[in-house]
């Protein structure tokens, strides 16, 4: 059954229309939006046929996880200066914000999810743009049909709803994004207690834990700082442990620029890699007073030094590196910092290196035993331990089924799934490869940097002229059942 719009059965009067190209993105999150604008942006300027953009999530457009908080003090981890929508006009964000009266900096991530959703809506008015058809729907499951009259294309898929309903689309972007922590760590009785929050961006978290006793957070990375804000209280503590302690660093000030990039090639191996790293940090100390510029210089070279270590070196790498690498890669900004130390030193938040080893629910909460042997007894604990990136542990239909249907492969050491360089996802042996592409987070395993929006920007630009291409050559096309009544809203 091919119903374009979604329908679980065919419209009695349907309108047959022919070259109609769907392109369907899943996820409304930053980088499902700026894929969707991409596409919009490149298909105005395209001559090939008509394409028609669908943007399929149950939450708003633009926000995700990352960018729907209202939180004033949940501020961007990266400059304004450097979280422009478009690859082509960098001062994009600094603009829309002094647009809307706001100074630039580390701004609040709510203004973010506004700005993404209005670079949409501008990229629907530009003249020539294709139809952009928002669907407030969760996928639950994909089918592929490799011979969906395409020719060597690669067939067309079909998305099934929640609700029942059915798109079928000549390409597919799956930008999924992040998924709750991994609650493997915590012990069963932990789990199962009513203090126990598996899931730290769950709405409404604050008033679920309330205002009073002491709350463990476990992890210490750029979620725990965001949630130890959120959760501070007079008269209560805010315990955070991980198995290393580390916090995240500080952006410098001023912000100093990228250094000039090392030669590195990474050929020679891991132990060579770091020690050519840390050689390089050195010497920017030396030059620019300040490692970070060093750090910041190798972030176009990540991607290459990753793919030149042999799988056990990816390995050792993430067992052995990763924490310090992300502490050093991804910064709080200097207010965070400053909110975060004063906090420590009066007491109100304590910062730890530990594991959980057991939990005892009693009449004044959750007694949690630590592995050097202390208790800590509070009212809530929270995972703040970072995004699910292993999808085999993901507890959700549409990643389930999409895996148990062969059309793709998760990545190896939890790096989310496996794609040729275009992200074009790669099936199980055997199976055909179906026209399904990924970006962002989805693709750590085989780029590592890919999750924040200088990186998600660039995909979302290639993979926009690439679904061009895709669905630009004049092969027949699948026979398309419109539903006249689409059109550049939201259903
Ligand atoms: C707390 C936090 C703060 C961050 N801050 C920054 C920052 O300041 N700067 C920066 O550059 N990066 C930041 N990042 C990195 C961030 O991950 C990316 O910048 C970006 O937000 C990722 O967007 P995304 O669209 O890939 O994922 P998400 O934001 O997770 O969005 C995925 C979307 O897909 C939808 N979805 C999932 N499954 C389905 C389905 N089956 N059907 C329909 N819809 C579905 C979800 O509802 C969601 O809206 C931050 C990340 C986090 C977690």
């Amino acid at each position: 059954m091919t119903t374009n719009s979604p329908h679980t059965a065919r419209s009695t009067h349907p309108t047959r229309v022919a070259p109609v190209r769907d392109i369907a993105v899943v996820g409304a999150g930053a980088a499902g939006t700026l894929t969707a604008m991409r596409l919009l942006q490149h298909a105005a300027a395209d001559p090939g046929p008509t394409r028609r953009v669908w943007l399929i999530d149950p939450a708003p457009t633009g926000r995700g996880l990352a960018f729907s908080t209202t939180e004033p003090h949940h501020l961007l981890n990266v400059p304004a200066t450097n979280m422009s929508a478009h690859v082509d006009q960098p001062g994009h964000f600094v603009q829309w914000l002094g647009e809307h009266g706001h100074g630039d900096g580390f701004v609040p991530r709510g203004l973010y999810g506004r700005y993404l959703a209005d670079s949409l809506d501008e990229a629907v008015r530009r003249r020539g743009a294709p139809e952009l058809v928002r669907l407030h729907e969760r996928v639950v499951s994909i089918s592929h049909s490799p011979a969906g009259g395409d020719g060597d294309r690669g067939g067309s898929v079909e998305l099934r709803f929640a609700t029942g309903q059915v798109l079928a689309a000549h390409a597919v972007v799956l930008a999924l994004g992040n998924f709750p922590p991994d609650t493997g760590w915590a012990p069963t009785t932990l789990r199962a207690a009513p203090g126990f929050f598996p899931d730290p961006w769950m709405p409404g978290l604050s008033a679920a834990i309330g205002d009073t006793g002491d709350v463990l957070l476990v992890g210490t990375g750029l979620t725990m700082v965001d949630i130890a804000h959120t959760l501070r209280r007079p008269g209560r503590v805010v315990h955070a442990v991980s198995r290393h302690g580390l916090l995240p660093q500080r952006h410098g000030e001023p912000l100093l620029p990228p250094a000039d990039p090392p030669h590195l090639d990474g050929c020679a191996g891991l132990a060579e890699l770091r020690r050519a790293v840390l050689c390089h940090l050195s010497r920017c100390r030396r030059t620019h007073g300040d490692w970070r510029p060093g750090v910041d210089s190798l972030r176009p070279l990540t991607t290459a030094l990753w793919q030149r270590l042999a799988p056990d070196e990816q390995a050792a790498f993430l067992r052995e590196d990763l924490r310090h690498w992300e502490t050093h890669r991804h910064r709080i900004p200097p207010s965070s910092a400053e909110a975060l130390r004063s906090a420590v030193e009066s007491g109100q938040v304590t910062v730890g290196s530990g594991t959980v080893t057991g939990a005892e629910v009693g009449p004044d909460g959750i007694r949690v035993v630590l592995d050097d042997g202390r208790a800590l007894t509070v009212t809530a604990v929270v995972n703040c331990t970072g995004s699910q990136t292993d999808l085999t542990r993901v507890a959700d239909p549409f990643v389930t089924d999409l895996l148990g249907s062969g059309l793709a492969l998760p990545a190896p050491l939890g790096g989310g799934l496996q794609t040729d360089p275009t992200g074009r996802l790669l099936p199980a042996a055997g199976r055909t490869q179906a026209p399904l592409w990924t970006l962002g987070g989805l693709r750590r395993g085989g780029l590592l940097e890919t999750t924040a929006i200088p990186e998600i920007r660039h995909q979302a630009d290639s993979l926009a002229r690439e679904l061009l291409t895709h669905t630009g050559v004049a092969t027949a096309p699948a026979p398309q059942l419109l539903d006249a009544t689409a059109s550049n809203g939201t259903r």
